[in-house]
């Protein structure tokens, strides 16, 4: 389909002018040159007749009348150049009288002397087929000056056959050059399709492959000009969308795990309740104990899907409010120390006395310390430490949380606040955590740094603007960032 669409526009828009082009080339020089030659010998009879005219007035003027006759008839039948030129003396009732080739002839018209006799400078001229043969002839009348004569014209004859083949010679060669141009057109011009066409064939069906879920698909050996950068510009996506496809299906292997887990923790409390009668104190509150905790996991972490989905959907908003984050980030400390000690890892925060009053959305935020700081305690070993530090610096606060954990590869820190992504596959989590993380300090107009060595540790950095309530954003603004945002999480 592609291929006949664009030959056929190829064949339309480029071939056929170039064609027309050299049509009209051919045609016009053609002609041109006929005219040429044509009016050469036109030049040739004309210079003729006023040759032999000029002779007839020197004959009028020094011969007597009695012998006039016989002079123009000896000269007309010994005319010079009678092998190229028929010279007819013609009488004065419109006979060709005398021929230089000796032959009769008669003629009912003559259109040259008609015209002759009717011009005023008694000039006629005719380009046709000899009366009586098919020979093309040109053919120039002039009337005789001198009075009184038996003569009313000489009238000079010449064939053109000889002229027509030399200009019919010249035109065929010209058309042989432009059918020679035309041949080369054509077969530059569809080896230039064909060079635009396989290609784009090629990606159409590598596109249709792709769109039919194989993401494996990619276009082989992509030329270096503009259908080759598409071609990898195609290709890349592919990648883009094998890569993403990969992180989907790890992360809903990841969630299903994540939730299989407290699930299987509250089953299995619940069954050891319900079976035994005889339990003590000690053991029904260690059961409940961890029933409300996995239960807690489990919301929290079946929110943080919601918020992600909310982001994705463009629905996720903030309710901004004066707030003290230190109270936030103390809780969220809070809640980490005790699971960190069991765990063997330390948590050090050594809490500043205050902190710039800031407007924001105090249950997201503190939901980004969690993130952050339980982060930090994942990815840690026993025996680690994870600092945390908050201060002032110029116009905003800074929430520094670092750890001495498993740290971060080079080449996946980019990736790590990218939705689904996980550098660290053998740690339980979903790989959307940071993503919305990143997400809600954006909305307040910070920023989250994230600087990690491979072995040593990761140190994330939190930068939140000081701000009053006139920097709130609007709803209407919040789910517009939404929706550019979607573009790029
Ligand atoms: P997850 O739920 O998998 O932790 P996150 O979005 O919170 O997802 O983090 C994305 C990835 O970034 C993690 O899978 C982990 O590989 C890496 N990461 C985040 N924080 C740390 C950290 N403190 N130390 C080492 N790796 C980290």
């Amino acid at each position: 389909m592609a291929l006949k669409s664009i030959t056929q526009r190829w064949f339309l828009n480029s071939f056929g002018v170039i064609l027309v082009i050299l049509v009209a080339v051919v045609a016009v020089s053609g002609i041109t040159i006929r005219n040429y030659y044509y009016s050469a010998v036109k030049e040739v009879l004309n210079n003729q007749a006023s040759t032999v005219d000029g002779m007839m007035i020197r004959y009028s003027e020094n011969t007597v009348t009695a012998n006039f006759y016989t002079e123009i008839r000896s000269y007309v039948e010994s005319f010079p150049d009678k092998n190229m030129i028929e010279l007819m003396a013609i009488d004065l009732n419109g006979n060709v009288s005398i021929t230089s080739s000796g032959f009769s002839y008669k003629s009912s018209s003559l259109p040259d002397y008609t015209q002759a006799l009717n011009s005023e400078r008694g000039e006629g001229y005719y380009v046709g087929i000899l009366e009586g043969t098919s020979e093309k002839v040109m053919a120039v009348t002039r009337l005789v000056t001198p009075v009184n004569s038996e003569f009313s014209a000489m009238r000079f004859v010449v064939s053109l056959e000889r002229v027509d083949s030399a200009v019919l010679s010249i035109v065929v060669t010209i058309s042989l050059v432009a059918l020679a141009v035309l041949a080369l057109v054509l077969v530059s011009g569809l080896f230039f399709i064909k060079s635009i066409v396989r290609p784009v064939q090629e990606i159409g069906y590598a596109a249709r492959q792709i769109a039919a879920g194989d993401f494996k698909s990619r276009i082989s050996s992509p030329s270096d000009d503009e259908i080759g950068a598409l071609c990898t510009i195609i290709n890349s996506m592919a990648d883009e969308l094998e890569n993403t496809e990969k992180m989907k299906n790890e992360f809903i292997s990841s969630v299903s795990h994540e939730l299989r887990t407290p699930l299987t923790a509250i089953r299995g409390w619940a069954e050891t309740l319900l079976d035994t009668d005889n339990y003590d104190a000690a053991t029904l509150k260690k059961g409940m104990r961890v029933i409300s905790a996995e239960t807690e996991r489990l919301s929290g972490m079946v929110e943080e899907l919601l918020d992600f989905s909310r982001i994705q959907n463009g629905r996720f908003s903030l309710v901004f409010q004066k707030l003290d984050l230190l109270a936030e980030l103390g809780e969220a400390v809070l809640m980490y120390t005790e699971k960190a000690k069991r765990e063997g890892i330390q948590i050090l925060y050594d809490e500043p006395e205050m902190l710039p009053i800031i407007y924001g959305d105090k249950n997201r935020l503190r939901q980004v310390f969690i993130n952050v700081i339980d982060n930090a305690v994942k990815y840690s070993d026993p025996g680690g430490t994870v600092k945390i530090v908050a201060f002032a610096r110029e116009d905003s606060i800074v929430i520094s949380v670092a750890d001495t954990g498993c740290g971060i590869a080079p080449e996946d820190l980019p990736k790590i606040k990218t939705k689904f992504f996980k550098a660290n596959q053998t740690r339980r989590g979903s790989g959307i955590g940071l993503a919305v993380a990143d997400e809600i300090i954006q909305m307040h107009k910070g920023s989250i740094e994230i600087d990690s060595t491979l072995g040593v540790g990761t140190t994330v950095l939190i930068t939140l603007p000081v701000s009053g309530p006139e920097d709130a954003p609007e709803q209407s603004a919040i789910l517009e960032r939404k929706e550019d945002h979607e573009q790029t999480l």
